[in-house]
């Protein structure tokens, strides 16, 4: 399979990194993050950065030398951890690689973090419910607001234009979709906001997704001024 070209981006790495994201948008990240190692690695250095600065700083006024320990301590962070993987090797955590066989057909073999949503039943125990003539849904058991399903459309199936209220995370796991931002592969996650219109059309071989809104949140990033500047008004 190959790399995801769409990316979260560092605000909702930082809030993902910081446990600030509610359930169902925590599992559409580390969703993309068990199919992304360029975003593993990121968040893996805003993990070691803020535990060493939370490990070292007080809150009192700085001492003398302190600032000279916060840095010494990055830099054994920085030598503590394992070298990254080459980008072209899988992490065994993350073979579960393309799915096998045709949309639809057999039992895909779904992220680590997404296998445990679903079940032991597979996606096809789950109950699933119409959304629009080929293209079904169903509801996932996250907390935290807003809706956390997963989307499987059939090849060629358009979806009215339309925009967000709030945020909504989609993440390709089988077939893609094009809109007008681009091609989403398996992988890849479409950040919707209250700015993006789109019109996604699925693939040929059909589409199956993650999707999860994230709604009543203050992000605390620029995504997330945006969004509360529009529930605001
Ligand atoms: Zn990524």
């Amino acid at each position: 399979m190959s790399l995801p070209t769409h990316h979260p981006g560092d605000t909702l790495l930082i809030d993902y990194a910081g446990g600030g994201l509610p359930e169902g948008a925590a599992l559409a990240v580390a969703t993309h993050l068990a199919l992304c190692p360029c975003c593993r690695l990121t968040v893996t250095e805003m993990e070691a950065i803020g535990g060493a600065l939370l490990d070292e700083i007080e809150p009192e006024e700085l001492s003398p030398g302190c600032l000279e320990a916060v840095m010494a301590r990055l830099d054994r962070v920085e030598a503590a951890r394992p070298a990254p993987r080459p980008a072209s090797r899988p992490a065994a955590a993350h073979a579960a690689g393309k799915v096998p066989g045709r949309f639809g057909a057999g039992r895909p073999r779904l992220p680590e973090p997404l296998a445990r949503y679903v079940g032991a039943r597979g996606l096809e125990g789950m109950r699933w419910r119409f959304l629009q003539p080929g293209m079904s849904y169903a509801d996932l058991p996250a907390a935290g607001g807003g809706t956390t399903r997963l989307i499987r459309m059939k090849g060629g199936i358009g979806v009215p234009q339309h925009t967000h209220g709030g945020i909504e995370l989609t993440v390709v796991l089988e077939g893609g979709f094009h809109d007008e931002l681009g091609q989403f592969q398996p992988g890849d996650m479409a950040v919707g906001d209250p700015s993006v219109r789109h019109s996604p059309v699925s693939d040929p071989e059909g589409c199956l997704c993650l999707a999860a809104t994230i709604g009543g949140l203050r992000l605390t990033g620029p995504i997330g001024r945006l969004f509360n500047r529009f529930v605001n008004f």
